[in-house]
């Protein structure tokens, strides 16, 4: 009879899949990034003063998570504009110094919210940041990549056996920026009549230690965390969905992955009440997942990395640049300046820039694929469509934008070809020249495809 009983104990814990699979290893740490005092602030060219005082106060959270095997990923989530390449690689090469990670299991996202802290050392010369200031933002990136080496260390140190699971829901406050604009907005959301692509799944992750206690919620959406525009320190709407779950879940770590929002803005916006208003939209959309059906997740993990190079259109000669400098705009005067001052120092505008693509396989049911770049909106929904069946498998699909390097807006052929701001007009604003050749699109797909097939849920289990 006991037999029988094992017997049965056995089938039935392998009809409920892993529901009881408790050999992932999990462990969370997070913490307060809020520069100290007055300090320049990001995500508007137009900025003429410091920081005054916060509404709420910018995180940086870590989830590590081990597999059966060993294989180990980090996810980390930040409060943050943007994350450049010298904070990229300061990072990774901390990581794989202290705790042997490699770039492919390390991902560095960020919320990209427009009222924190400039991180992008090169915006001194190009937007004239005071002295005083551009100082003590070398000085906090400094500060901020050992507190993430940190971070990660803190994250593996707190590894405990856990679990799994994945959900999703929707909530439709992203609006697509490129297609409604002004008063036509206003018209067409009354109306209903919206026009554009949008993205608006929200994918969760649940880690629950072995009494069930929620650990950790990862949960992704895709739009612009631009509602206010003050000069107070905000998470945004990011930030207030982090601080609503956790609050509904508490010790939790919740954690706001950016998807593919490079075209897409909150509506409405501009009011400090739709900082919370939104917040609240999103934490509900994560607390409908979390009460829904619940998807566990086997321990089984890959992750792959992969860089795309990407080509830029042949940059203005040096005679061009010379005109620019009493053009009557600023930002092209500034651009002029800061190109010719590095051809007088000998290094010429680039003409290709590397562009991190990475994949993050969770089970057979998480397929993760984190891309660099202000991502607009076509990639994700490109990718939910070329990889939404894996012979025969459905993985939840988690497209992240805003990932390992946040230097430009990655246009989609179609947006590179309508041109605009998020086509190659924002070019302006960056260190580089721009826009994009036609085959952007194409090459990053080309990194995509080679990243999935490299975790490839059609290979065997190990
Ligand atoms: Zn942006």
């Amino acid at each position: 009879m006991r037999y029988y009983l094992i017997i049965l104990v056995v089938v039935a814990s392998v009809c409920s899949g892993t529901a009881a699979d408790f050999s992932w290893q999990a462990g969370v740490a997070q913490t307060k990034i809020t520069p100290e005092g007055a300090y320049w602030m990001g995500g508007y060219a137009s900025r003429t003063k410091p920081s005054e005082g916060t509404d709420l106060d910018l995180r940086a959270k870590a989830l590590a998570l081990q597999d059966a095997s060993g294989d180990r990923v980090v996810f980390i989530t930040l409060d943050l504009l943007v994350v450049t390449p010298e904070i990229s690689q300061a990072v990774l090469e901390g990581a794989k110094a202290r705790y042997g990670l490699t770039p492919a299991n390390v991902l560095l996202n960020c919320s990209h919210t427009h009222c924190g802290p400039e991180l992008r050392l090169y915006r001194e010369t190009l937007h004239n940041i005071p002295k005083g200031l551009a100082i003590k933002m070398g000085e906090y990136v400094k500060w901020l990549n050992n507190r993430l080496i940190d971070l990660i260390g803190q994250s593996l140190k707190n590894l405990q056996p856990a679990r799994l699971a994945a959900s999703s829901d929707k909530v439709g406050f992203a609006i697509n920026r490129r297609e409604n604009r002004g008063e036509e907005l206003v018209k067409r959301a009354e109306e209903g009549k919206l026009k554009g692509p949008v993205d608006h799944q929200v994918p969760v992750l649940r880690v629950a230690n072995v009494r069930d206690k929620t650990m950790a919620i990862l949960f992704g959406y895709a739009c612009h965390n631009t509602i206010m525009s003050f000069f107070k320190t905000s998470g945004d709407y990011a930030g207030y969905a982090q601080k609503f779950v956790e609050q509904k879940n508490k010790g939790a770590v919740a954690m706001f992955v950016m998807g593919a929002g490079g075209d897409q803005n909150p509506y409405p916006r501009r009011k400090q009440e739709h900082l919370a208003l939104h917040g609240r939209a999103l934490a509900e959309a994560v607390d409908r997942a979390l009460k829904g059906r619940q998807t566990p997740v086997r321990s089984l993990l890959k992750t792959a990395r992969q860089d795309a190079t990407l080509k830029f259109q042949p940059a203005p000669d040096q005679a061009s640049l010379e005109k620019q400098l009493t053009d009557k705009n600023k930002y092209m005067r500034w651009k002029a300046r800061l190109l010719l001052g590095r051809i007088n120092a000998g290094i010429r505008p680039a003409s290709s820039d590397n562009l991190p693509v990475q994949a993050v396989r969770l089970g057979n049911e998480i397929l993760l694929v984190a891309v660099g770049g202000e991502v607009v909106v076509d990639y994700a929904l490109r990718f939910k469509k070329e990889f939404g069946n894996q012979k025969g498998l459905k993985p939840m699909l988690w497209f992240a934008g805003y990932s390992n390097d946040v230097s430009f807006y990655l246009p989609s052929l179609r947006v590179l070809k309508e041109g605009g701001y998020e086509g190659g007009g924002h070019m302006m604003y960056t260190q580089f020249t721009g826009p994009f050749q036609e085959d952007v699109e194409q090459r990053t797909f080309a990194a995509i495809r080679k990243v999935v097939e490299q975790v490839s849920i059609m290979h065997e289990d190990k």
